[in-house]
């Protein structure tokens, strides 16, 4: 763990200037509004070591893949999200003297996220060599209400002297992803235009033609516009004052951001404009506050709290805050990318988190719109989807959603996750299957979502094969959720949601054809579904192997299992942690040891048809052998551990999600957060700690309030009704609105 900032039940607060934290700083105070992001880089000049990212949503980059031996059916490329115009930049200089936030000497720093009202602010005094300080005092936000403007109010107030200050505002185009495979810059200029002060950059992505315009606008206080400059890609405007000692200087910036996919390539250049201009007819404080109100409007719905324990109180405002930044579901073409916009590992595209665990969140927070598209996204996917199972050699409209996409294509290119981590196609049936059953909206799943379950089926009927010598069915050569493994034969989980997914598809097409048989026939007609092959899903179901110990209760991840070395994580050195960064990978692939919940992930999932006794059998046998270093790992077995009754383990396991970024658990936070497991942190408390489960049409609750806690509360949305759940010493309290 690695612990620098302070506690705080609404705020994350950075207190004494940390270079050596620097990255994960830029991370961790990111800040967004579904449509536009970015790091939190500071606005001076920085020589030290950084990653300044903006990145605008859906915009992406085919980089060019980088593997060591190629493989067929390889993607050609990896989508990136694309590190796009830095809008963030005021440069100052002082008496001529420029200040360096790495080189000039600061006290007093202090950079704080409000979450409640999602802005981020700095203050800090800067001493300049000529011995003149200077007390800085910046916010930043990017509006929630007006989801293409973000604003800077930007201060100075020399503090022993006269300083006469020049502040340079920036848009720079001339960036690089961090990440491009081979140095290249994805973007080509378009124009750049400024004009006293108002400016534009507009670049278009190489390739996929994303027109992106970054605008902006200033009002200022004490001192005057005075020059401009452009170049290619880059524009910048400066303005100075002369300030007597204790007198301040304020430039408020306004940014506008717009992009072709929501405008004519054309018109993004007057668009991006107009939005900056507006925003700044508006006023800082009138934008400020109605950010902040739109702010307030998400926490009403989506607020936790806990009273009693404010690490745990901030960790999960941490996790529900950054998903509201992320994605608001006004797209469909949009997702969640497990870092979000808050780096580029990963690719910013989206992988089966979002539907094995970011559904539930939203869901129950939003309107159930919002959840829908996200099912509506892989739908739209679906020819893709096809496409690429047929490339690996499936026919017959068999369908395999990528490990990780942008526009339905495969970016992943390592064969043991291409080709074999093919559970994840099971998680986009499990999430049309939780939403039916969460919303009651069965409209989804009968007029479109089918065609999904339909194309994943023919998947895994294609995908397993028969054993004569077992006489059933079997599964070989899979990755299964656990990436400490490759290439095994039945991983239980991918057997389990392969045999689940037929079973399924095949319930939906009966229902298809009781409730609409006239759209049922075309259906079979469209997707040429013949008898002989629902017989052969049938006979998958009921002969399907599953490897199980000797004992009957526990299930076995993978054939062979048991002939490992079986031991405890907790014999792990600490120097030797996280695995991933310290072993070679065939040290890991023959150990014991588990990414993340794997036969648990099955249990989690489909808990209704195994017992309490088997649960925890395999619980018991399972979690002391995991390592957790996959984010997505915590919240699972905190869930599990409360249904048990194992609360000490809950609470761990709820406090390592929770505050995975901000106590750095696994040395990464500097890479980008990990968004889509903080959909995992809500869950461990809404279902963890709630015990909430849906049982028929109705939701129930099994409270469990952990001893440092004084009571825990938590509103949901289901199937149009607000419900408020608190959990104390005296119970579980439901009230419904
Ligand atoms: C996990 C995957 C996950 C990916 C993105 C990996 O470390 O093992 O399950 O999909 O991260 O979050």
């Amino acid at each position: 763990m690695i612990q620098y900032l302070k506690t705080d039940p609404w705020k994350v607060v950075e207190e004494g200037f940390n270079p050596q934290h620097h990255q994960s700083s830029e991370s961790i105070f990111s800040i967004g509004n579904g449509k536009f992001g970015h790091r939190a880089a500071h606005e001076e000049k920085y020589s030290g070591p950084h990653l300044k990212g903006s990145y605008v949503a859906g915009v992406y980059y085919p980089d060019k893949t980088r593997v060591g031996w190629w493989k067929n059916g390889y993607p050609e490329y990896f989508a990136k999200v694309l590190n796009a115009t830095a809008w963030h930049n005021i440069h100052v200089e002082v008496n001529g003297e420029e200040l360096d936030l790495f080189t000039t000497e600061v006290s007093d720093f202090v950079r704080t996220l409000d979450m409640k009202t999602g802005i981020l602010s700095r203050s800090f005094v800067a001493k300049f060599k000529h011995g003149v300080h200077c007390k800085i005092e910046t916010e930043r936000f990017i509006s929630m209400h007006q989801e293409s403007a973000a604003a800077i109010s930007y201060k100075i107030t020399p503090l022993n002297g006269e300083a006469s200050v020049v502040m340079t505002s920036i848009l720079d185009g001339n960036v690089k992803n961090h990440d491009a495979n081979y140095d290249e810059i994805f973007w080509e200029p378009i124009s750049q235009q400024v004009n006293q002060g108002e400016g534009i950059v507009v670049n278009i992505t190489k390739k996929t033609g994303f027109t992106v315009g970054a605008a902006m606008s200033h009002s200022s206080e004490n001192v005057q516009w005075q020059s401009d400059e452009s170049s290619s890609s880059f524009v910048s405007s400066s303005f100075v004052g002369n300030l007597k000692s204790g007198e301040t200087a304020t430039l408020n910036k306004f940014v506008g951001i717009e992009n072709s996919l929501y405008v004519d390539k054309d018109q993004v250049n007057n668009q991006a404009s107009q939005h900056a201009i507006s925003a700044k007819e508006l006023g800082y404080s009138h934008l400020r506050s109605a950010h902040c109100e739109a702010w307030a409007n998400i926490w009403e719905m989506a607020d936790i709290v806990i009273e009693g324990d404010d690490e745990a109180q901030q960790g999960i405002r941490f996790n529900i805050f950054h998903l509201n930044q992320t994605y608001t579901g006004k797209d469909a073409r949009l997702n969640i990318g497990p870092k979000g916009f808050t780096g580029e590992k990963y690719g910013g595209s989206t992988y089966w988190d979002t539907e094995a665990y970011c559904i539930p969140f939203y869901m129950a927070t939003k309107n159930q719109e919002v959840a829908r598209q996200l099912l509506k996204y892989r739908h739209n996917q679906l020819d893709r989807a096809i496409e690429n199972a047929a490339k690996l050699g499936f026919k017959e409209g068999a369908a395999l959603y990528p490990m990780v996409t942008m526009n339905g294509e495969e970016c992943h290119n390592e064969w043991e996750i291409t080709f074999e981590e093919i559970h994840r196609n099971g998680a986009i049936a499990y999430a049309i299957y939780n939403y039916t059953k969460y919303t009651g909206d069965k409209s989804y799943v009968l007029e479109t979502g089918w065609e999904v379950l339909l194309g994943i089926a023919r998947f895994w009927a294609q995908r397993v094969h028969w054993s004569e010598h077992k006489q059933m069915f079997v599964m070989h050569g899979v990755t299964g959720p656990n990436e400490y493994e490759n290439n095994v034969n039945n991983n239980w989980y991918t057997n389990l949601i392969a045999t689940w997914c037929l079973k399924y598809a095949h319930e939906i097409l009966d229902e298809l054809k009781r409730t609409n048989p006239e759209a049922h026939a075309a259906g079979i007609a469209k997707w040429n579904i013949q008898d002989s092959e629902l017989n052969q899903w049938s006979m998958i179901i009921e002969k399907m192997y599953f490897p199980k110990h000797e004992n009957g209760l526990v299930y076995l991840q993978q054939d062979g299992f048991l002939d490992k070395v079986l031991m405890s994580a907790s014999a792990l050195p600490d120097a030797e942690r996280p695995i991933n960064q310290h072993w070679s990978w065939d040290r890991i692939l023959r150990s014991c040891f588990i990414k993340q919940a794997d036969v648990l992930q099955g249990l989690y999932f489909f808990e209704d048809q195994f017992t309490t006794e088997e649960i925890k059998a395999n619980f018991d046998f399972y979690e002391p052998m995991t390592v957790h270093e996959s984010s997505l790992s915590p919240c699972v077995h905190s869930i599990l551990a409360a249904k048990l009754g194992y609360e000490e383990k809950a609470v761990e396991m709820y406090m390592r999600t929770s505050r995975l970024d901000l106590d750095d658990y696994n040395h990464e936070a500097h890479e980008g957060l990990h968004i889509t497991s903080m959909a995992g942190t809500w869950m461990s408390i809404v279902q963890g700690f709630g015990g909430m489960r849906i049982e028929g049409d109705s939701l129930a609750f099994n409270g469990m309030l952990p001893k440092n806690w004084k009571s825990f509360t938590f509103r949901i949305l289901f199937r149009n009704v607000i419900h408020s759940v608190k959990v104390d010493a005296q119970g579980t309290h439901v009230t419904k609105h």
